[in-house]
């Protein structure tokens, strides 16, 4: 395939690139891209098919390893994020298994914001401590803590920011300067605000983890997942352990996802727009106790947010004056708003996260997170704002 019109990432601007970095058109000349719903590829000869499995000659083997579709996806967003790689994987959590099993071994120590999503805790904490892979958990915003948690033996430091849910921010460029002067990596789940809202590479970190999932597919749609940073971490690690252990993402889902990255930047606007207007209101409200949200001059890293970020994103979490039963009464007040835990839908969702998201996580874990019972977190949508403010105010009333 030869395509005299496919773009050097480098020369166009972040909306030119989500739009059209990595296409390559084939001899039919289509506009938008093709899915390429094959799970192997014919060879001309056996000496060619000889050459593509040793490596020697560059090319597509078995759709496990590499697939068209799959590739435009990967390359469109390693340019939006400013990577020299990226892999797409079956999943966000397969994007962290791959990064985690890739690149570290038994003994090694990871030091982990305590402030990340439940499953990636039970995952560091129960699979990675089986294989004798320790996890320090830490707050996300103290950087003192951070640096009295490094162990000669840690190789990764892991972090979500701002924070699910409580929206807690960390300096990345100060905690990538922490972990360099130590030889440890640092790795941001970039989930919440897309390469649309912050790009974590320039910032000083190595590796960005997607759950491709939430906003790049933005309809709720397809489970997927990626890991961008360097061809040495994320080409030859990480990508090593994903073609032989095979959680790789399928055409199908890459092509949803691509078309997601066209509009990303549009809708992550439109998302921090209403987030911002419905966090506001919810201050507002007698019955609401304590609202997080880094858009809000009252949290307590919003000039961080302002610095680190180009928006202040979709999510708005809120402490009501009650307990879980007055949790569970708002949520079920709704008539339009989706009760279900996922996020970065065009569909505003509620969600009690102490008996869903961090359901799995002990009380004392919990506690220590934040998260208490009288908690609610809104996935912010792009419906009409006044419509979301009604559905909650049944509850709130
Ligand atoms: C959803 C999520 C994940 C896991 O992604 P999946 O696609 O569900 O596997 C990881 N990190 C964050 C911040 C998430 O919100």
């Amino acid at each position: 395939m030869t395509d005299s019109k496919k773009i050097i990432a480098e020369d166009y601007a972040f909306a030119t690139r989500a739009v059209r970095a990595g296409q390559e058109r084939s001899g039919e000349g289509e506009n938008s891209e093709p899915i390429f719903p094959t799970s192997s590829y014919v060879f001309a000869s056996a000496a060619e098919a000889a050459a593509r499995f040793s490596g020697e000659q560059p090319g597509n083997v078995y759709s496990r390893f590499t697939n068209p579709t799959v590739r435009t996806f990967e390359e469109r967003l390693a340019a939006m994020e400013g990577a020299e790689r990226c892999v797409a994987t079956a999943s966000g959590m397969s994007a962290i298994t791959a990064t985690c099993i890739g690149l570290l071994k038994t003994g090694d120590h990871i030091v982990s914001s305590r402030s990340i999503f439940g499953t990636t805790t039970v995952l560091f904490e129960h699979f990675l401590g089986k294989l004798g892979i320790d996890t320090t958990f830490v707050d996300l915003s103290d950087l003192d803590a951070w640096r009295q948690a490094i162990r000669p033996e840690t190789k990764l430091l892991f972090l979500e920011t701002p924070s699910n849910p409580l929206t807690e921010l960390v300096d990345i460029a100060a905690l990538a300067k922490i972990a360099h002067s130590n030889d440890c990596l640092l790795a941001v789940d970039n989930c919440f605000c897309t390469p649309a809202l912050q790009q974590p590479l320039a910032l000083g970190a190595d590796i960005i983890i997607h759950s491709a999932t939430k906003y790049i597919d933005g309809q709720g749609r397809c489970v997927g997942g990626a890991v961008c940073g360097t061809e040495d971490i994320v080409g030859e690690s990480v990508f090593g352990f994903l073609r032989t252990a095979g959680p790789t993402m399928s055409a199908f889902n890459a092509w949803v996802f691509l078309k997601g990255l066209e509009t990303l930047e549009l809708r992550m606007r439109a998302h921090c727009d209403n987030a911002l207007a419905l966090a506001q209101w919810l201050e507002q409200q007698a019955v609401v106790e304590r609202v997080y949200y880094p858009g809000l001059e009252s949290h307590p890293q919003h000039a961080l947010a302002k610095q680190q970020q180009s928006g202040f994103g979709g999510i708005v979490s809120f402490e009501l004056k009650g307990g879980q039963e007055a949790g569970w009464n708002l949520v079920d007040a709704t008539r339009m708003i989706s009760i279900t835990a996922n996020l970065g839908d065009t569909k505003t969702m509620i969600t009690h996260p102490a008996t869903t998201t961090h359901g799995r996580l002990s009380p004392e874990q919990r506690e220590a997170a934040g998260i208490s019972d009288r908690l609610i977190r809104i996935a912010v949508g792009l419906e009409d704002i006044e419509d979301i403010k009604a559905d909650l105010s049944r509850g709130l009333g």
